[in-house]
Protein backbone atom coordinates (compact mmCIF):
# COMPACT_ATOMS: atom_id res chain seq x y z
CA UNK A 1 0.00 0.00 0.00
CA UNK A 2 2.48 2.08 0.72
CA UNK A 3 4.18 1.34 -2.37
CA UNK A 4 1.82 3.65 -4.43
CA UNK A 5 3.30 6.76 -2.58
CA UNK A 6 6.92 5.70 -3.56
CA UNK A 7 5.92 4.79 -7.07
CA UNK A 8 4.97 8.56 -7.02
CA UNK A 9 7.46 10.18 -5.15
CA UNK A 10 10.27 7.95 -6.60
CA UNK A 11 10.67 8.89 -10.05
CA UNK A 12 10.75 12.88 -9.00
CA UNK A 13 13.20 12.10 -6.92
CA UNK A 14 14.94 9.92 -8.89
CA UNK A 15 15.62 12.16 -11.94
CA UNK A 16 16.94 15.09 -9.21
CA UNK A 17 20.78 14.89 -9.37
CA UNK A 18 22.68 15.88 -6.64
CA UNK A 19 22.93 19.67 -6.34
CA UNK A 20 25.94 21.13 -4.20
CA UNK A 21 24.21 22.30 -1.80
CA UNK A 22 22.85 18.28 -0.89
CA UNK A 23 24.46 16.32 1.56
CA UNK A 24 25.49 12.85 2.39
CA UNK A 25 22.96 10.97 4.21
CA UNK A 26 25.22 9.20 5.93
CA UNK A 27 27.98 11.60 7.19
CA UNK A 28 26.03 15.02 7.17
CA UNK A 29 29.47 16.88 6.13
CA UNK A 30 30.46 15.81 1.95
CA UNK A 31 28.16 17.06 -0.75
CA UNK A 32 26.59 13.86 -2.37
CA UNK A 33 27.87 11.91 -5.08
CA UNK A 34 25.71 9.53 -6.07
CA UNK A 35 21.27 8.74 -5.61
CA UNK A 36 21.04 5.38 -4.78
CA UNK A 37 17.28 5.54 -4.15
CA UNK A 38 14.68 8.24 -3.85
CA UNK A 39 16.24 10.26 -0.90
CA UNK A 40 19.68 8.42 -0.35
CA UNK A 41 22.43 10.17 -1.37
CA UNK A 42 25.90 9.25 -0.26
CA UNK A 43 29.55 11.08 -0.75
CA UNK A 44 32.23 9.36 -2.74
CA UNK A 45 33.66 7.59 0.26
CA UNK A 46 30.56 6.85 2.46
CA UNK A 47 29.03 5.19 -1.06
CA UNK A 48 32.30 2.96 -1.29
CA UNK A 49 32.22 2.00 2.38
CA UNK A 50 28.08 0.96 1.57
CA UNK A 51 29.13 -1.19 -1.21
CA UNK A 52 31.91 -2.97 -0.03
CA UNK A 53 30.29 -3.11 3.16
CA UNK A 54 27.18 -5.02 1.23
CA UNK A 55 29.69 -7.50 -0.15
CA UNK A 56 31.27 -8.34 2.85
CA UNK A 57 27.58 -8.65 4.78
CA UNK A 58 25.91 -10.53 2.15
CA UNK A 59 28.94 -13.15 3.20
CA UNK A 60 28.63 -12.85 6.78
CA UNK A 61 25.34 -13.51 6.69
CA UNK A 62 25.40 -16.25 4.77
CA UNK A 63 28.53 -18.48 6.31
CA UNK A 64 28.95 -20.69 3.64
CA UNK A 65 32.93 -19.88 2.17
CA UNK A 66 34.89 -21.22 4.94
CA UNK A 67 38.67 -20.31 5.70
CA UNK A 68 40.84 -21.35 3.19
CA UNK A 69 38.58 -22.26 0.51
CA UNK A 70 39.28 -22.85 -3.09
CA UNK A 71 36.77 -20.06 -4.34
CA UNK A 72 36.34 -19.44 -8.16
CA UNK A 73 35.25 -16.53 -9.78
CA UNK A 74 33.35 -16.74 -12.74
CA UNK A 75 33.86 -13.80 -14.83
CA UNK A 76 32.37 -12.89 -17.80
CA UNK A 77 33.42 -9.50 -18.77
CA UNK A 78 30.29 -7.86 -17.82
CA UNK A 79 30.07 -5.02 -15.35
CA UNK A 80 28.67 -7.03 -12.70
CA UNK A 81 31.22 -10.61 -12.39
CA UNK A 82 33.89 -7.59 -12.57
CA UNK A 83 32.61 -5.29 -9.99
CA UNK A 84 32.40 -8.61 -8.03
CA UNK A 85 36.48 -9.50 -8.81
CA UNK A 86 37.19 -5.29 -7.59
CA UNK A 87 35.15 -6.50 -4.69
CA UNK A 88 37.39 -10.04 -3.52
CA UNK A 89 40.41 -7.85 -4.48
CA UNK A 90 39.18 -5.28 -1.80
CA UNK A 91 38.18 -8.14 0.63
CA UNK A 92 41.70 -9.69 0.40
CA UNK A 93 43.48 -6.46 1.15
CA UNK A 94 41.62 -5.31 4.22
CA UNK A 95 43.32 -5.85 7.44
CA UNK A 96 43.15 -8.53 9.18
CA UNK A 97 40.07 -8.49 11.29
CA UNK A 98 37.62 -7.70 8.02
CA UNK A 99 39.60 -9.86 5.87
CA UNK A 100 37.88 -11.88 3.51
CA UNK A 101 39.89 -15.63 3.84
CA UNK A 102 39.37 -17.60 1.38
CA UNK A 103 41.56 -18.50 -2.02
CA UNK A 104 40.29 -17.11 -5.38
CA UNK A 105 40.64 -18.18 -8.32
CA UNK A 106 39.12 -16.79 -11.60
CA UNK A 107 37.17 -18.45 -14.70
CA UNK A 108 36.30 -16.69 -17.84
CA UNK A 109 34.09 -18.56 -20.46
CA UNK A 110 35.11 -17.74 -24.18
CA UNK A 111 31.60 -17.96 -25.90
CA UNK A 112 32.78 -15.72 -29.19
CA UNK A 113 32.15 -19.16 -30.87
CA UNK A 114 28.92 -19.68 -30.13
CA UNK A 115 27.87 -16.15 -31.07
CA UNK A 116 30.18 -16.12 -34.55
CA UNK A 117 32.91 -14.03 -34.04
CA UNK A 118 36.14 -14.56 -35.61
CA UNK A 119 38.90 -15.93 -34.58
CA UNK A 120 41.14 -12.62 -34.01
CA UNK A 121 37.66 -10.66 -32.44
CA UNK A 122 37.91 -13.66 -29.92
CA UNK A 123 41.47 -13.17 -29.41
CA UNK A 124 41.07 -9.53 -28.94
CA UNK A 125 38.64 -9.96 -26.21
CA UNK A 126 40.34 -12.55 -23.94
CA UNK A 127 43.71 -10.37 -24.63
CA UNK A 128 41.64 -7.57 -22.72
CA UNK A 129 40.74 -9.66 -20.22
CA UNK A 130 44.13 -11.33 -19.48
CA UNK A 131 45.11 -7.83 -18.65
CA UNK A 132 42.54 -7.44 -16.40
CA UNK A 133 43.23 -10.95 -14.51
CA UNK A 134 46.89 -10.46 -14.56
CA UNK A 135 46.70 -7.40 -12.78
CA UNK A 136 44.66 -9.15 -9.50
CA UNK A 137 47.39 -11.67 -9.10
CA UNK A 138 45.11 -14.27 -8.71
CA UNK A 139 45.68 -17.51 -10.50
CA UNK A 140 42.70 -17.44 -13.69
CA UNK A 141 41.87 -19.58 -16.32
CA UNK A 142 40.56 -19.02 -20.05
CA UNK A 143 38.54 -21.57 -21.39
CA UNK A 144 37.17 -21.66 -24.89
CA UNK A 145 33.19 -22.66 -25.22
CA UNK A 146 34.11 -24.99 -27.41
CA UNK A 147 35.47 -27.62 -24.79
CA UNK A 148 32.05 -28.13 -23.52
CA UNK A 149 31.78 -30.60 -26.25
CA UNK A 150 34.58 -33.01 -24.24
CA UNK A 151 33.15 -33.33 -21.30
CA UNK A 152 32.52 -36.18 -19.06
CA UNK A 153 29.06 -37.46 -18.48
CA UNK A 154 30.32 -36.81 -14.60
CA UNK A 155 29.33 -33.21 -14.99
CA UNK A 156 25.85 -34.10 -15.15
CA UNK A 157 26.02 -36.30 -11.57
CA UNK A 158 25.29 -34.73 -8.68
CA UNK A 159 28.51 -35.35 -7.20
CA UNK A 160 27.92 -35.92 -2.68
CA UNK A 161 28.92 -33.41 -0.81
CA UNK A 162 30.62 -32.32 2.27
CA UNK A 163 28.84 -33.65 5.06
CA UNK A 164 26.26 -31.19 6.68
CA UNK A 165 28.00 -29.16 8.53
CA UNK A 166 27.32 -28.03 12.14
CA UNK A 167 26.02 -24.54 13.34
CA UNK A 168 29.19 -23.89 15.11
CA UNK A 169 31.42 -25.01 12.38
CA UNK A 170 31.78 -21.61 11.01
CA UNK A 171 32.87 -19.97 14.19
CA UNK A 172 35.30 -23.10 14.59
CA UNK A 173 36.97 -23.06 11.66
CA UNK A 174 37.38 -19.26 11.40
CA UNK A 175 38.80 -19.34 15.02
CA UNK A 176 41.13 -22.17 13.94
CA UNK A 177 42.20 -19.82 11.36
CA UNK A 178 43.23 -17.16 13.33
CA UNK A 179 45.22 -19.40 15.46
CA UNK A 180 46.83 -20.68 13.09
CA UNK A 181 48.47 -17.29 12.15
CA UNK A 182 45.40 -16.21 9.42
CA UNK A 183 48.18 -14.59 7.17
CA UNK A 184 49.97 -17.25 5.70
CA UNK A 185 48.21 -18.90 3.23
CA UNK A 186 45.65 -16.89 2.30
CA UNK A 187 47.83 -15.25 -0.49
CA UNK A 188 46.10 -15.29 -3.82
CA UNK A 189 48.50 -18.04 -5.01
CA UNK A 190 50.96 -18.42 -7.64
CA UNK A 191 49.36 -16.84 -11.08
CA UNK A 192 49.45 -19.74 -13.56
CA UNK A 193 50.16 -18.27 -17.18
CA UNK A 194 48.74 -21.26 -19.10
CA UNK A 195 47.86 -20.17 -22.40
CA UNK A 196 43.99 -20.28 -23.78
CA UNK A 197 43.79 -24.21 -25.55
CA UNK A 198 44.03 -24.21 -29.12
CA UNK A 199 40.17 -24.28 -30.75
CA UNK A 200 39.71 -26.23 -33.65
CA UNK A 201 37.68 -24.77 -36.04
CA UNK A 202 35.86 -28.23 -36.35
CA UNK A 203 34.54 -27.95 -32.56
CA UNK A 204 33.73 -24.54 -33.18
CA UNK A 205 31.34 -25.95 -36.21
CA UNK A 206 30.17 -28.39 -33.91
CA UNK A 207 29.28 -25.64 -31.20
CA UNK A 208 27.48 -23.80 -34.02
CA UNK A 209 25.29 -26.88 -34.81
CA UNK A 210 24.10 -27.60 -31.84
CA UNK A 211 22.88 -24.13 -31.01
CA UNK A 212 21.72 -23.67 -34.35
CA UNK A 213 19.49 -26.44 -34.20
CA UNK A 214 17.07 -24.48 -31.71
CA UNK A 215 14.67 -23.25 -33.59
CA UNK A 216 14.04 -20.93 -31.23
CA UNK A 217 16.61 -17.96 -29.83
CA UNK A 218 14.59 -18.81 -26.18
CA UNK A 219 15.87 -22.21 -26.48
CA UNK A 220 19.24 -20.75 -27.65
CA UNK A 221 19.94 -19.08 -24.73
CA UNK A 222 18.52 -21.91 -22.53
CA UNK A 223 20.83 -24.12 -24.19
CA UNK A 224 23.69 -22.00 -23.96
CA UNK A 225 22.83 -21.43 -19.91
CA UNK A 226 22.61 -24.89 -19.20
CA UNK A 227 26.29 -25.81 -21.12
CA UNK A 228 27.97 -22.49 -19.53
CA UNK A 229 27.14 -23.79 -16.21
CA UNK A 230 28.28 -27.56 -17.40
CA UNK A 231 31.65 -26.31 -18.29
CA UNK A 232 32.12 -23.74 -15.36
CA UNK A 233 31.00 -26.71 -12.85
CA UNK A 234 33.32 -29.02 -14.69
CA UNK A 235 36.53 -26.25 -14.40
CA UNK A 236 35.42 -25.78 -10.80
CA UNK A 237 35.47 -29.25 -9.99
CA UNK A 238 38.78 -30.34 -11.92
CA UNK A 239 40.92 -27.33 -10.71
CA UNK A 240 40.08 -28.16 -6.88
CA UNK A 241 37.63 -25.13 -6.55
CA UNK A 242 34.61 -26.21 -4.04
CA UNK A 243 32.34 -23.02 -4.43
CA UNK A 244 31.99 -20.79 -7.59
CA UNK A 245 30.72 -17.55 -7.24
CA UNK A 246 28.44 -16.05 -9.70
CA UNK A 247 27.84 -12.09 -10.58
CA UNK A 248 24.19 -11.98 -10.58
CA UNK A 249 22.77 -9.11 -9.70
CA UNK A 250 19.48 -8.55 -8.09
CA UNK A 251 18.22 -7.11 -11.48
CA UNK A 252 19.60 -9.86 -13.07
CA UNK A 253 17.88 -12.25 -10.40
CA UNK A 254 14.79 -10.35 -11.07
CA UNK A 255 14.76 -10.98 -15.09
CA UNK A 256 15.74 -14.71 -14.12
CA UNK A 257 13.33 -14.98 -11.90
CA UNK A 258 10.59 -14.03 -14.27
CA UNK A 259 11.89 -15.68 -17.32
CA UNK A 260 11.95 -18.77 -15.38
CA UNK A 261 8.16 -18.72 -14.54
CA UNK A 262 7.72 -18.11 -18.02
CA UNK A 263 9.83 -20.73 -19.19
CA UNK A 264 8.34 -23.44 -16.75
CA UNK A 265 10.95 -23.80 -14.60
CA UNK A 266 8.87 -22.84 -11.05
CA UNK A 267 10.48 -25.63 -9.42
CA UNK A 268 13.44 -24.87 -9.93
CA UNK A 269 13.55 -21.29 -8.94
CA UNK A 270 14.96 -21.36 -5.84
CA UNK A 271 18.25 -23.09 -7.17
CA UNK A 272 17.99 -20.68 -10.22
CA UNK A 273 18.17 -17.52 -8.26
CA UNK A 274 18.94 -17.95 -4.43
CA UNK A 275 22.26 -17.20 -2.59
CA UNK A 276 23.83 -20.72 -2.79
CA UNK A 277 22.76 -23.32 -5.50
CA UNK A 278 23.97 -26.90 -4.41
CA UNK A 279 22.59 -28.91 -7.30
CA UNK A 280 25.83 -30.38 -8.05
CA UNK A 281 26.37 -31.48 -4.60
CA UNK A 282 30.37 -31.38 -4.44
CA UNK A 283 30.59 -27.83 -6.18
CA UNK A 284 28.04 -25.04 -4.32
CA UNK A 285 26.90 -21.84 -6.62
CA UNK A 286 26.99 -18.50 -4.93
CA UNK A 287 25.51 -15.41 -6.04
CA UNK A 288 27.20 -12.56 -3.93
CA UNK A 289 26.18 -9.73 -6.34
CA UNK A 290 22.47 -10.36 -5.86
CA UNK A 291 21.90 -7.39 -3.37
CA UNK A 292 23.35 -5.22 -5.88
CA UNK A 293 21.09 -3.10 -8.67
CA UNK A 294 22.70 -3.05 -11.81
CA UNK A 295 22.47 0.83 -11.48
CA UNK A 296 24.26 0.48 -7.88
CA UNK A 297 27.47 -1.24 -9.61
CA UNK A 298 27.56 0.82 -12.86
CA UNK A 299 28.09 4.03 -11.14
CA UNK A 300 31.03 2.09 -8.46
CA UNK A 301 32.96 0.55 -11.00
CA UNK A 302 32.58 4.22 -12.98
CA UNK A 303 33.45 5.99 -9.74
CA UNK A 304 36.49 3.40 -9.09
CA UNK A 305 37.43 2.39 -11.86
CA UNK A 306 36.30 -0.67 -12.23
CA UNK A 307 37.77 -2.36 -15.64
CA UNK A 308 34.78 -4.41 -17.71
CA UNK A 309 35.22 -5.61 -21.21
CA UNK A 310 32.20 -5.81 -23.48
CA UNK A 311 31.17 -9.42 -25.07
CA UNK A 312 28.28 -9.82 -27.36
CA UNK A 313 25.65 -12.28 -26.11
CA UNK A 314 23.25 -14.36 -28.28
CA UNK A 315 20.24 -11.60 -28.20
CA UNK A 316 22.47 -8.34 -28.72
CA UNK A 317 21.32 -6.35 -30.96
CA UNK A 318 17.64 -8.10 -31.63
CA UNK A 319 14.71 -7.32 -30.94
CA UNK A 320 12.68 -7.07 -27.85
CA UNK A 321 10.88 -9.97 -28.68
CA UNK A 322 13.03 -12.10 -29.87
CA UNK A 323 13.46 -14.29 -27.03
CA UNK A 324 10.81 -14.45 -23.52
CA UNK A 325 14.68 -13.93 -21.70
CA UNK A 326 15.07 -10.69 -23.90
CA UNK A 327 11.45 -9.43 -23.62
CA UNK A 328 11.44 -10.16 -19.74
CA UNK A 329 15.24 -8.10 -19.42
CA UNK A 330 13.93 -4.99 -21.25
CA UNK A 331 10.47 -5.01 -19.30
CA UNK A 332 12.25 -5.71 -15.96
CA UNK A 333 14.72 -2.37 -16.99
CA UNK A 334 11.59 -0.77 -18.19
CA UNK A 335 10.37 -1.22 -14.83
CA UNK A 336 13.59 -0.23 -13.06
CA UNK A 337 12.88 3.23 -14.52
CA UNK A 338 9.62 3.69 -13.73
CA UNK A 339 9.15 2.03 -10.03
CA UNK A 340 12.08 1.11 -8.75
CA UNK A 341 10.87 -0.84 -5.81
CA UNK A 342 9.63 -3.03 -8.00
CA UNK A 343 12.16 -4.58 -9.07
CA UNK A 344 13.45 -5.22 -5.86
CA UNK A 345 10.14 -6.46 -4.97
CA UNK A 346 10.38 -8.76 -7.34
CA UNK A 347 14.05 -10.09 -6.35
CA UNK A 348 12.92 -10.44 -2.56
CA UNK A 349 10.86 -13.06 -3.79
CA UNK A 350 13.52 -14.97 -4.68
CA UNK A 351 14.98 -15.11 -1.21
CA UNK A 352 11.87 -16.57 0.59
CA UNK A 353 11.71 -19.59 -2.15
CA UNK A 354 12.70 -22.60 -0.81
CA UNK A 355 13.13 -25.47 -2.98
CA UNK A 356 11.19 -28.29 -2.70
CA UNK A 357 12.94 -31.13 -0.41
CA UNK A 358 12.56 -34.15 -3.07
CA UNK A 359 13.56 -37.58 -3.18
CA UNK A 360 16.42 -36.40 -5.68
CA UNK A 361 19.24 -38.26 -4.29
CA UNK A 362 19.54 -41.20 -6.93
CA UNK A 363 20.62 -39.56 -10.05
CA UNK A 364 17.69 -40.78 -12.46
CA UNK A 365 15.68 -38.20 -10.00
CA UNK A 366 17.51 -35.27 -11.43
CA UNK A 367 17.16 -33.97 -14.98
CA UNK A 368 20.08 -34.52 -17.43
CA UNK A 369 20.53 -31.07 -18.26
CA UNK A 370 19.64 -28.79 -15.64
CA UNK A 371 20.80 -31.52 -12.71
CA UNK A 372 17.32 -30.35 -10.70
CA UNK A 373 15.39 -32.70 -9.18
CA UNK A 374 12.74 -33.66 -11.63
CA UNK A 375 9.02 -32.06 -12.07
CA UNK A 376 7.75 -34.63 -13.92
CA UNK A 377 5.88 -36.67 -11.39
CA UNK A 378 3.72 -33.36 -9.99
CA UNK A 379 0.18 -33.73 -9.29
CA UNK A 380 -2.53 -33.41 -12.00
CA UNK A 381 -2.55 -29.46 -11.62
CA UNK A 382 0.77 -28.69 -12.74
CA UNK A 383 1.32 -27.28 -16.09
CA UNK A 384 3.35 -30.55 -17.12
CA UNK A 385 -0.23 -32.34 -17.18
CA UNK A 386 -2.07 -29.84 -18.60
CA UNK A 387 0.48 -29.95 -21.31
CA UNK A 388 0.45 -33.90 -21.81
CA UNK A 389 -3.30 -33.92 -21.69
CA UNK A 390 -3.78 -31.48 -24.33
CA UNK A 391 -0.95 -33.61 -26.17
CA UNK A 392 -2.97 -36.83 -25.99
CA UNK A 393 -6.01 -35.32 -27.21
CA UNK A 394 -4.29 -33.61 -30.05
CA UNK A 395 -3.19 -37.22 -31.19
CA UNK A 396 -6.32 -39.05 -30.77
CA UNK A 397 -8.28 -36.86 -33.07
CA UNK A 398 -9.19 -39.73 -35.35
CA UNK A 399 -12.02 -42.06 -33.87
CA UNK A 400 -10.71 -45.67 -32.97
CA UNK A 401 -7.41 -44.42 -32.03
CA UNK A 402 -6.07 -45.42 -28.94
CA UNK A 403 -6.62 -42.86 -26.29
CA UNK A 404 -3.92 -44.08 -23.41
CA UNK A 405 -0.42 -43.04 -24.37
CA UNK A 406 1.17 -39.21 -24.59
CA UNK A 407 4.05 -38.60 -27.22
CA UNK A 408 7.11 -39.63 -25.97
CA UNK A 409 5.61 -43.11 -24.38
CA UNK A 410 4.67 -43.82 -27.82
CA UNK A 411 3.85 -47.46 -28.61
CA UNK A 412 4.71 -48.31 -31.83
CA UNK A 413 1.41 -48.96 -32.64
CA UNK A 414 0.33 -45.62 -33.35
CA UNK A 415 1.39 -42.60 -34.98
CA UNK A 416 3.49 -40.07 -33.09
CA UNK A 417 2.49 -36.79 -34.99
CA UNK A 418 0.74 -34.52 -36.83
CA UNK A 419 0.82 -33.68 -40.48
CA UNK A 420 -1.36 -30.74 -41.93
CA UNK A 421 -4.00 -31.60 -38.63
CA UNK A 422 -4.12 -35.64 -39.94
CA UNK A 423 -2.07 -38.47 -37.89
CA UNK A 424 0.42 -39.01 -40.84
CA UNK A 425 -0.82 -42.83 -41.15
CA UNK A 426 1.62 -44.53 -40.97
CA UNK A 427 1.86 -47.22 -37.92
CA UNK A 428 3.83 -49.26 -36.71
CA UNK A 429 7.32 -49.34 -37.93
CA UNK A 430 8.04 -45.85 -40.38
CA UNK A 431 6.27 -43.64 -39.17
CA UNK A 432 6.99 -40.05 -39.96
CA UNK A 433 9.36 -38.58 -37.26
CA UNK A 434 9.82 -40.40 -33.72
CA UNK A 435 9.89 -43.81 -35.64
CA UNK A 436 13.56 -43.90 -33.42
CA UNK A 437 11.44 -42.77 -30.47
CA UNK A 438 9.42 -45.95 -30.65
CA UNK A 439 12.11 -47.94 -30.48
CA UNK A 440 13.81 -46.90 -27.34
CA UNK A 441 12.18 -44.77 -24.86
CA UNK A 442 13.40 -41.28 -25.44
CA UNK A 443 15.80 -38.80 -23.83
CA UNK A 444 13.13 -36.14 -23.17
CA UNK A 445 11.93 -38.86 -19.94
CA UNK A 446 15.12 -38.02 -18.30
CA UNK A 447 14.01 -33.65 -18.67
CA UNK A 448 12.45 -32.29 -16.26
CA UNK A 449 9.43 -29.87 -17.77
CA UNK A 450 11.28 -26.61 -18.75
CA UNK A 451 14.17 -28.69 -20.86
CA UNK A 452 12.01 -30.87 -22.79
CA UNK A 453 10.17 -27.73 -23.99
CA UNK A 454 14.13 -26.66 -24.79
CA UNK A 455 14.48 -30.17 -26.45
CA UNK A 456 11.29 -29.98 -28.24
CA UNK A 457 12.61 -26.25 -30.05
CA UNK A 458 15.71 -28.55 -31.41
CA UNK A 459 15.58 -30.24 -34.95
CA UNK A 460 17.78 -32.87 -33.63
CA UNK A 461 18.81 -34.39 -30.10
CA UNK A 462 21.72 -36.06 -31.90
CA UNK A 463 23.87 -32.74 -31.88
CA UNK A 464 23.85 -32.61 -28.34
CA UNK A 465 27.52 -33.24 -26.69
CA UNK A 466 28.09 -36.72 -26.46
CA UNK A 467 28.46 -36.54 -22.74
CA UNK A 468 25.07 -35.70 -22.29
CA UNK A 469 24.26 -37.97 -24.78
CA UNK A 470 26.16 -41.01 -23.56
CA UNK A 471 24.79 -40.14 -20.24
CA UNK A 472 21.60 -40.58 -21.79
CA UNK A 473 21.80 -43.87 -23.08
CA UNK A 474 23.10 -45.17 -19.80
CA UNK A 475 20.06 -43.63 -17.57
CA UNK A 476 17.90 -45.46 -19.93
CA UNK A 477 19.14 -48.45 -20.03
CA UNK A 478 19.18 -48.58 -16.33
CA UNK A 479 15.72 -47.83 -16.17
CA UNK A 480 15.02 -50.12 -18.37
CA UNK A 481 16.99 -52.95 -16.36
CA UNK A 482 15.12 -52.03 -13.32
CA UNK A 483 12.10 -52.38 -15.45
CA UNK A 484 12.88 -56.16 -16.00
CA UNK A 485 13.81 -56.78 -12.75
CA UNK A 486 10.20 -55.51 -11.53
CA UNK A 487 8.96 -57.94 -13.53
CA UNK A 488 10.70 -60.86 -12.41
CA UNK A 489 10.23 -59.59 -8.79
CA UNK A 490 6.00 -59.25 -9.60
CA UNK A 491 6.21 -62.99 -11.01
CA UNK A 492 8.03 -64.26 -8.00
CA UNK A 493 5.61 -62.75 -6.22
CA UNK A 494 3.12 -63.86 -7.55
CA UNK A 495 3.99 -67.48 -7.25
CA UNK A 496 4.53 -67.23 -3.40
CA UNK A 497 0.76 -66.31 -3.63
ZN1 LIG B 1 29.30 10.70 3.30
ZN1 LIG C 1 16.00 -29.49 -16.52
Amino acid sequence: MCQVEEEYHGPLLREELPSVSRQCVKCKEASAAVVIRAGDAYCRGCFKEYFIHKFRAMLGKNRLIFPGEKVLLAVSGGPSSCSMLSQVQEGLSQNAHKKLRFLPGIVYIDEGGAVGQSVEHRRRTVEELRAVFRATGFPFLMVPLEQVLDLPSSVVLSAPGAPEQEAGAYKAAVDHFLLSDGSSGVTAGQQQETPPPEVQEAHTHSLQRLLGSARTLTAREELLNILRQHLLVHTARSAGYSKLMLGDSCTRLAVKLLSSISLGRGAQLAHDTGFSDSRYGDTILVRPMRDYSAKEIAYYNRMFSVPSVFTAGLDTKTADKSSIQHLTESFVIKLQADFPSTVSTIYRTSEKLQSCKGSASAEGDRCLLCVCALDTAAENASAFSATLISEQLSQTKSPGESRQAPEWTAPASQCCSIVGGELCGNRGGGCCSSAKASESPPLRSLLCYSCQLTIKDMSSEEVLPQYILSEAERRLRRSQLREEIRDFLLEDEADEG
